[in-house]
């Protein structure tokens, strides 16, 4: 029913913005053939033109939307940055592969490194926004806070930019953390929502062999898909060339998306183009997380996830009728399983559990990166054999840079400036 409504409205729309144009269809950007220098680059297949307004929330992950992608078509999104030496080879990889992305860029890092957002325009990528200081509460802060983090993150961008016509009006919330009013507020605004439709857990303490393996496994469940990644991981810099090169040898192809404006409207769509079809039961991330059923309660317990909720490894259930401390000591001796199950200081649930949880403790969210995490490069391709892996050092510093304690007071960049980049390695902490 709700469907049938929105198919007449969005169609009117569309009719009004394309009525008798033909340029309104698909803009084409550089493809492949067209990437000087680099003839077996992936490239950029299309430019996707959408209206924030008309699909204020996208990525099912968490919403019932998601870009009206084709089959085999990804969209590269990137947060948390800038953050030199990182954001910079990112931008490197996918300039040589002509690829355009989408960045969510926290307000705090624009300011402290303007240049970086601004490298971001140059190089002709799409800017949103990811708060002003990538607090882990925005599902649960007083709204006029998260207004307030919103707005600012978007007013720090903009000063970085200079110019506002630079700045999409997208935006992804830390965590994907997300509350009914903060999304009301940013639909108000104008603002499109970015959820994600898979992850490759480049924020997590994994090698970036983990991070290109996840990000094609999860990839080729679904077929398509706006896919969440970190400029400011050294993994994730080590990863993407060969993630890049997959796609491509996969049949991939690489959506650019951009909002529309006056002068270009947004890519005359069908509706159900923006229904991803029902994900995988067997896709572990199509179950995580399930934060929306979360937040929108508004209550103090949680529904007690179904086991099925902590698939992982390849789609096997895995049957944990043990606290995963029991587990952990069982497991100093023998490898840990390959891909922990999120939260991972949440105990799980028993088959007899209530139907309720208390909501979860604030130290979920810390997930700190081990400290000398190894970062080897995991096979690039030949565009990149001079890419360099970041030093221990440089890791360490990303990792402390982006760190974010779990509780309010703390997880604020605090207020004073200037801001340097210690004081920020001193306040932030990891997230997504
Ligand atoms: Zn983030």
């Amino acid at each position: 029913m709700i469907g049938s409504v929105r198919v007449g409205v969005r169609t009117r729309q569309w009719a009004g913005l394309c009525l008798g144009v033909f340029t309104c269809i698909t803009a084409h950007t550089a493809s492949a053939a067209d990437c000087p220098g680099h003839p077996d680059a992936i490239g950029t297949s299309r430019t996707l033109v959408v209206d924030p307004r008309e699909s204020p929330r996208i990525g099912t992950m968490q919403y019932p939307e998601t870009l009206p992608l084709e089959d085999h078509e990804v969209v590269l999104t990137f947060d948390d940055g800038p953050l030199p030496h990182n954001s910079n080879q990112i931008l490197d990889i996918l300039a040589s592969e002509c690829v355009k992305a989408t960045f969510f860029e926290i307000g705090r890092m624009a300011q402290v490194y303007p240049e970086g957002v601004r490298k971001l325009r140059d190089a002709g990528h799409s800017i949103g926004t990811h708060t002003q200081n990538h607090p882990l509460s925005m599902d649960r802060m007083p709204i006029d806070r998260a207004r307030q983090e919103i707005d600012d993150g978007i007013a720090s961008v903009k000063a970085a930019l200079g110019h506002d016509t630079a700045l999409a009006l997208f935006y992804r919330n830390p965590g994907l953390l997300r509350a009914g009013d903060v999304e009301d507020y940013l639909a108000s605004q104008g603002i499109q929502t970015w959820s994600a439709d898979f992850l490759a857990d480049d924020w997590r303490h994994v090698s970036p062999s983990r991070v290109y393996d996840l990000a094609i496994k999860r990839l080729e469940e679904k077929g398509r898909g706006i896919l969440l990644l970190h400029d400011i991981q050294a993994r994730t810099v080590a990863a993407l060339p060969r993630i890049l090169h997959e796609l491509k040898a996969r049949g991939y192809r690489i959506v650019h998306v951009v909002p529309a404006t006056s002068g270009q409207p947004a890519t005359p769509t069908e509706p159900q183009q923006w229904q991803l079809h029902p994900p995988s039961e067997t896709v572990a991330i199509s179950h995580w997380p399930k934060i929306p059923n979360f937040v929108f309660t508004g209550a103090d317990t949680l529904p007690a996830p179904a086991l099925s909720d902590f698939d992982w490894r390849d789609g096997q259930l895995m049957r944990l009728a043990e606290p995963l401390d029991r587990a952990r000591r069982l497991a100093r001796g023998v490898p840990l399983p390959r891909e922990a199950p999120w939260p991972r200081q949440s105990p799980l649930p028993l088959d007899n559990a209530a139907s309720a949880l208390p909501v979860p403790a604030e130290s979920i969210f810390e997930i700190q990166e081990k400290r000398h995490a190894a970062t080897r490069p995991v096979a690039p391709s030949s565009h990149h054999a001079e890419q360099t892996v970041p030093s221990e050092s440089e890791t360490d510093g990303v990792a402390r840079l982006i760190s974010a304690d779990a509780r309010d007071s703390r997880r604020m960049i605090p207020g004073s400036l200037p801001i340097t980049e210690p004081g920020l390695r001193r306040v932030l902490r990891h997230l997504i």
